[in-house]
């Protein structure tokens, strides 16, 4: 029924180290909606949904145990760049997700974005979970084995501390080929004591945010459109 896979699910299961008793969770888990239209199939979407609070948890399960120490500001840029959609294409691109991708119309020829490896990525591991019983702690053990060490020495080389502005840019690059502006909307307040506020714009995404100095308010008008970015294509 799903001659258009070039790859056989099986390869995939060894990969990741698990057999699915249902193999229909796993195909639902790598369609896209164009296909599952075409074909009165189910799309991956709402495993997407939950796949994605699943990786949230295991990231964070395995930074709060392994930097206990680190404050929670340190563990929120880490734990932002481990569930990046950019960091989970580069995991999915080791899967080969792509060659197993079902998409259909005219979407079938284009090239498999990293947005699409990403979304398919957590739909894998939702996949996983309800295949397995809801074994949180099951699931969570593979991620592990799989993903742990590699998490653990990212984060020794620093890999993670990018910030807000370098990572919006990465994305607007990535998208669109273009860089966002900043423009100062106000300065309060007196001079010891200034408030700047800053606006950031790309395309239809806009956001301003208010900071002591001009990089910070730069800073989190950034993480704000980079935020709207990635929401709009839910
Ligand atoms: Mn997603």
């Amino acid at each position: 029924m799903h001659a258009s896979s070039s790859k056989s699910l099986e390869e995939l299961q060894k990969a990741i180290g698990y057999t699915f008793k249902n193999q229909e969770l796993l195909i639902q888990a790598l369609t896209h909606k164009s296909y599952a239209g075409e074909h009165g199939l189910k799309s991956y979407e709402t495993l997407e949904f939950l796949g994605d609070s699943l990786i949230n948890f295991f990231v964070v399960d395995i930074l709060l145990s392994e930097f206990p120490q680190a404050s929670e500001g340190e563990l929120a840029s880490m734990k932002s760049y481990f569930v990046s959609e950019e960091y989970l294409s580069e995991l999915a691109e080791e899967l080969s997700l792509d060659a197993y991708i079902f998409v259909g119309g005219k979407r079938r020829n284009n090239h498999i974005s990293p947005s699409l490896l990403a979304d398919t990525f957590e739909a894998l591991w939702a996949s996983i979970y309800l295949d397995c019983g809801k074994s949180a702690d099951f699931v969570k053990k593979l991620y592990e084995g799989l993903y742990k060490e590699r998490i653990l020495s990212a984060v020794g080389a620093g890999e993670y501390k990018k910030d807000y502005k370098t990572l919006l840019q990465e994305e607007t690059q990535r998208r669109w080929k273009e860089r966002p502006t900043y423009r100062v909307v106000s300065i309060e307040g007196p001079h010891h004591n200034r408030v700047f506020e800053i606006e950031c714009s790309i395309r239809e995404f806009r956001a301003t945010a208010k900071g002591r100095s001009k990089k910070s308010a730069q800073q989190l008008a950034a993480k704000k459109v980079l935020e709207l970015i990635q929401s709009s294509e839910k």
